[in-house]
């Protein structure tokens, strides 16, 4: 399948989920997740009219972004590693993934201007997941006010493997409530308006309980 067809497809998908609950398809935002793929495939994405790019890795990031440069718009959705952050700083436009202190302070060191970053939340307190738990999220994010060059745009979290969508729903729903008490402090540093999750197996649950940053990899691109 061509990156093209995929899309439609993929359109068509959130076009429905969208109809289902109310909301305008044009809030939803595909972030095009081309870690498994090579910088060829990933410049099919942009051809095919979507610009947000998404990898996960720092190395592959920076050999994508070599090749691509700004055509694109970078996010970086992986678990980030403090010493890499000078290496991808000045390429990326969305950190997805910033999940502790000691990680802002890098960000904070290193970037020129303000970087746009999702707070990462484990959701469903799986061991293996990366992210704050629910309750640490508000009082790290209250921590970051300090902090003139990270924006809190939105929280993040990867939903449990699992097909059963209840478990699934209830994630993202938690997800978004927690949103909401943040929005609500109104904290200049911290608009939190925006939600990133779903992946391709779970996008459409994801955009029915408020997802606005959907982060699709294999069913977009394929895997090599
Ligand atoms: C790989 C990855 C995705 C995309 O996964 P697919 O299931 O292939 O859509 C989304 N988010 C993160 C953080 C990832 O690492």
């Amino acid at each position: 399948m061509t990156v093209r067809d995929n899309l439609a497809a993929i359109r068509r998908e959130i076009e429905a989920a969208c109809a289902r609950v109310g909301r305008d398809p044009a809030g939803v935002r595909i972030v095009a997740v081309t870690k498994y793929v090579d910088a060829e495939r990933a410049m099919e994405v942009l051809d095919a009219g979507i610009a947000d790019l998404g990898e996960n890795r720092s190395d592959q990031l920076i050999e994508k972004h070599a090749r691509i440069g700004n055509q694109a718009t970078w996010h970086f959705i992986g678990t980030l590693q403090s010493r890499k952050v000078k290496d991808i700083i000045d390429k990326v436009d969305y950190i997805h993934s910033l999940d502790r202190l000691s990680l802002a302070k890098e960000i904070e060191k290193r970037a020129v201007r303000p970087v746009k970053c999702f707070v990462q939340v484990n959701v469903s307190g799986e061991v293996t997941k990366h992210g704050l738990a629910p309750e640490e999220t508000i009082p790290f994010i209250e921590q970051l006010r300090a902090f003139s060059r990270i924006e809190v745009v939105g929280l993040m979290t990867m939903a449990p493997h699992t097909d059963d969508e209840a478990v699934l729903r209830a994630c993202f729903r938690r997800l978004r409530m927690l949103k909401e008490r943040v929005q609500a402090l109104g904290m200049a540093h911290a608009p939190c308006t925006e939600l990133s999750m779903g992946m391709s197996n779970d996008y459409t649950i994801a955009i029915e309980e408020g997802a606005t940053f959907v982060r699709i990899g294999s069913a977009l691109v394929g895997s090599l």
